[in-house]
């Protein structure tokens, strides 16, 4: 157990080690549900998942904590708009968020509260620094007094300054000012009973309130991405290390944002992908993921539809070569020598290790994935030689498969597709044609198969086919 992770409180890359032997606290940041999650926050939430699953690779238990934020100013904005209750209208993109989630296979998290279940919660944590004078009450709610608490910028870097309070979730990034943690009700929106009056919460007391509640007042690790450094997660720490005065949390890690097109997505622009417009192009959810994992979290990833198409190339690429593995040996192929077979589980021992270090150095999935396909590829070598024998090719599948454990991109289930030997034919007389150039005619053979129900794609471990419907 020896993850290195670059912590954003000491701005280092730290050996990980848990409060408690063998076992990890995480909570992530999840979405507000006031609309359809982009494939912006779908990256941070599968670079939660990673770090999750690498955690669970590396033998800890994990508790994962995300939550919902189902109550806050567009929430209630666009709830009335859509002349629904807040209820409703956040339900249905809960449930949205957790169907995407699932296409993903990010792993759910062990909890995932929502803001409007936790009031009693926030409001009790609000108490007790008002009784600590850490805040203070004003004409329209709650605040907290940054001047008063000692570590305010710590995370962030950011100087505080006296501004004048600020009502809205809205902030300047560079200035720290003081900022709502109770806002008193208005008219025609949503509200609970307090002992300072009647109100909602501010959006950033649902976070210390709910990873505390479920987590502990000392934590292990707090995940986001890079927008929450400031104010979100800076004003965590003030609010839950003010209340209980101790150390908040041990490592923040932060995951950089996705671009589209090298723009920032905007309504403006139309640019603001969902799952959904990726699958109605004719991409599979796993592609997205495959595309994700070949940038490091930290660095700031660029969506193209050509780059999605060459991750889809190289995702279907690994689903080859895991099929040519199954059936390489058993087709009644020569058995290597003992020689190659020793040979053989060398090379798989070093992939195992250089993946693990790979992992273990604060999350390297492109040094990963590219690990896992040279194993592969290697297993291609040995298939051509006609050297795989059973027990490699058993051997090389579940090293796959366990790599699989911490990228995710479900490799189990593909159990490979049992084409009908017509089609298998085909497919063949198309790699003869395409060898030799003649592109016409392999393309109305293409159009054959289709007939008969497949559609074939080329990738750089040869043709992947799929049934028309998939
Ligand atoms: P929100 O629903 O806006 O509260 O955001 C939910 C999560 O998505 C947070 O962890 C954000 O940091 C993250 N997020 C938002 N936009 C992007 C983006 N373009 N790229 C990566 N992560 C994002
Ligand atoms: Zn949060």
């Amino acid at each position: 157990m020896a993850v290195k992770l670059y912590n954003y409180l000491t701005r280092k890359k730290e050996l990980f080690r848990p409060l408690k032997k063998g076992r990890v606290g995480l909570y992530a940041c999840g979405p507000t549900v006031y609309n359809f999650t982009h494939i912006g926050n779908l990256r941070a939430y599968i670079f939660d998942d990673v770090l999750r699953r690498t955690l669970e690779f590396e033998g800890y238990v994990v508790r994962h904590v995300s939550n919902l934020t189902d109550v806050d100013d567009k929430t209630i904005r666009d709830s009335k708009k859509a002349g629904k209750s807040l209820k409703t209208f956040t339900e249905f993109y809960s449930q949205a968020f957790f169907a995407d989630i699932k296409k993903l296979d990010i792993r759910p998290a062990w909890k995932y509260p929502r803001a409007t279940g936790h009031i009693k919660e926030m409001v009790s944590l609000i108490r007790t620094l008002l009784k600590k004078r850490l805040a203070y009450r004003t004409a329209d709610g709650v605040y907290f007094d940054i001047s008063k608490f000692r570590g305010y910028g710590k995370l962030s870097g950011v100087k505080k300054r006296q501004l004048k309070a600020v009502s809205a979730d809205q902030y300047e990034k560079t200035e720290a000012s003081d900022f709502a943690l109770w806002k008193f009700k208005k008219r025609g929106e949503p509200s609970w009973p307090s002992p300072f009056g009647r109100g909602r919460p501010g959006w950033h007391i649902e976070c210390s309130a709910m990873s505390m509640k479920y987590l502990g007042t000392t934590f292990d690790i707090h995940a986001g991405g890079v927008d929450l450094l400031f104010p979100h997660h800076e004003n965590e720490i003030a609010q839950s290390e003010g209340a209980t005065g101790k150390q908040f949390v041990r490592y923040f890690v932060e995951g950089e944002h996705l671009m589209v097109e090298g723009k920032k997505m905007s309504k403006s622009l139309g640019n603001i992908y969902t799952l959904k417009d990726l699958e109605k192009r004719g991409h599979e959810p796993m592609d997205f993921r495959y595309f994700v994992l070949g940038a490091h979290y930290r660095k700031p990833l660029n969506f193209t539809w050509k780059a999605l198409a060459a991750a889809r190339q190289g995702r279907l690429g690994l689903e080859n070569s895991l099929d040519r593995i199954r059936r390489g040996p058993s087709a009644g192929r020569r058995s290597g020598r003992l020689k190659d077979e020793n040979e053989a589980l060398k090379v798989i021992a070093a992939c195992e290790k250089q993946f693990r270090e790979a992992i273990e150095d604060d999350l390297n999935t492109p040094q990963a994935l590219a690990i896992l396909n040279e194993l592969l590829h290697y297993a291609n070598i040995l298939i051509e030689r006609e050297l795989l024998t059973k027990r490699t090719a058993a051997i090389i599948r579940a090293a796959a498969l366990e790599f699989d454990r911490v990228l995710g991109l479900n490799l189990k289930r593909h159990r490979g597709l049992k084409v009908p030997p017509r089609v298998m034919k085909l497919v063949e007389k198309r790699e003869d044609l395409r060898k030799a150039k003649k592109w016409r005619e392999a393309d109305r053979i293409r159009n054959q198969i289709r007939k008969l129900g497949y559609v074939v794609e080329d990738t750089p471990t040869g043709p992947h086919l799929h049934p028309t419907s998939s």
